[in-house]
């Protein structure tokens, strides 16, 4: 599938094409492909009535520069049609904080899916019901059921799909339809898939929200959000994004921009590495099973395939039992899989992971250890062979 084939119709290029070419004002940048990086707070005003004003393109540095202004309108360009802006966060996590904050107020509540990624659970629980709001969280399958969690107060809904570590599949257009019935908004955190890959704002989603740290971004070395918002939802947002005071850095603002222009070839190809060692890893005797979506053997495959156009590089694996050693000795033994948090960059990840013990509307118990797998940019032949040595040094250990 070429991520081109669900993506507006209405716009007269493809989609990889306007990665390529929104958000680049030439003249401006003095014929420079690329705009420079503006260091800027204060921004000076010809006369005393442009300043009474605040009249001019930039009016101070938290609320835009040129490089930031290049961002947004490419960010908005790969959003599509639907999308009224595109507001800039610190972090994903800072995104996905100021974009609750934004559509909930004391009183409201608040439904997530239980698959969410855990520090957004932390924000809900720890940071929005100190200030009355309540959290209920659903099973991410729920699909239209879901029109039983609902509340006379209820104003929004969470989802993550597919679940960053366990890979459930949600059914966002039929989770949406009850919402809006129910006048309540839709939040998507699609850091998995990017916009490329899934036109959350084309399926019934009000506010998509992007860790850019990690694909976006692509090699690892920033920690950037976005924020992009149907019209219904915009004018609420960017006010509080102003309240609040949100803004990002001037270098981490213009690598998320280097970073989205090879979005599209990066992105291929995690789509192809990951599916093809999601294949490898389903043969091996050492794996009880895989949860990437564009397995058919997964049970979010057909919703994957239907509002999906393609697949990340990241995916977890439940291994048949074997000791904590026994694992560790496989993570010691990998050394094309680097072990660390985050993922999205150009290098292969492998982590631990086990959420038995904070989710709450499902029970996660694997039939042995799982581990969370990104596949980077490596020749998969190495990073099959580096993984098979890595079982080896699993079944010596399980065997001692
Ligand atoms: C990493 C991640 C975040 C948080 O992004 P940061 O930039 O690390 O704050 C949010 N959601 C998902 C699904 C993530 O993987």
């Amino acid at each position: 599938m070429k991520p081109s084939d669900k993506s507006s119709e209405s716009s007269p290029t493809g989609i990889e094409t306007r990665l390529v070419t929104s958000g680049r004002d030439t003249i401006a940048q003095s014929g420079f492909v690329n705009p420079p990086v503006v260091r800027g707070s204060t921004v000076l005003y010809p006369s005393a009535d442009d300043l009474r004003a605040h009249r001019g393109t930039f009016q101070y540095g938290r609320h835009g520069t040129p490089t930031t202004r290049a961002l947004q309108d490419a960010l908005k360009a790969l959003e599509g049609p639907q999308c009224a802006g595109v507001a800039l966060a610190p972090s994903g996590l800072a995104a996905i904080t100021t974009a609750l904050l934004s559509v909930l107020k004391a009183g409201d509540h608040l439904l997530v899916c239980d698959n969410a990624y855990r520090p957004t659970r932390n924000f809900c629980n720890g940071f929005l019901a100190r200030y009355g709001i309540e959290t209920t969280y659903f099973d991410p399958l729920i699909g239209a059921g879901i029109a039983a969690h609902f509340k006379a107060n209820t104003r929004a809904v969470l989802v993550e799909a597919p679940g960053s570590q366990t890979f459930e599949m949600a059914d966002i257009p039929a989770i949406a339809e009850v919402a809006h019935q129910r006048n309540a908004l839709v939040l998507d955190d699609n850091t998995w898939a990017t916009p490329l890959y899934h036109r959350s704002l084309e399926q019934g989603v009000d506010i998509s929200i992007q860790a850019a740290t990690k694909y976006i971004g692509g090699h690892s070395d920033i920690m950037f959000g976005t924020i992009a918002a149907n019209a219904k939802a915009w004018p609420q947002l960017i006010e509080n994004v102003r309240l609040l005071g949100v803004c990002a850095g001037p270098d981490d603002v213009f690598l998320a921009l280097r970073g989205l222009r090879t979005l599209a070839v990066r992105l291929a190809h995690h789509h192809q590495a990951g599916l093809a060692m999601a294949r490898w890893l389903a043969q091996r005797p050492e794996v009880a099973e895989v949860l990437h979506p564009g397995l058919e053997s997964h049970p979010g495959h057909a919703i994957w395939k239907r509002d999906f156009n393609g697949a990340s590089g990241l995916f977890s694996i439940v291994l048949k039992p074997v000791s904590q050693q026994a694992v560790d000795a496989l993570l010691d033994a990998v050394s094309l899989f680097g072990m660390g948090y985050s993922w999205g960059g150009f290098e292969s990840l492998v982590i631990p992971f086990d959420c038995a013990s904070y989710r709450t509307a499902t029970t996660w118990a694997p039939a042995g250890p799982a581990l969370r797998l990104h596949i980077g940019l490596e020749s998969p032949d190495d990073l099959k062979a580096d993984l098979a040595r890595g079982f080896e040094a699993l079944n010596a250990a399980h065997r001692q």
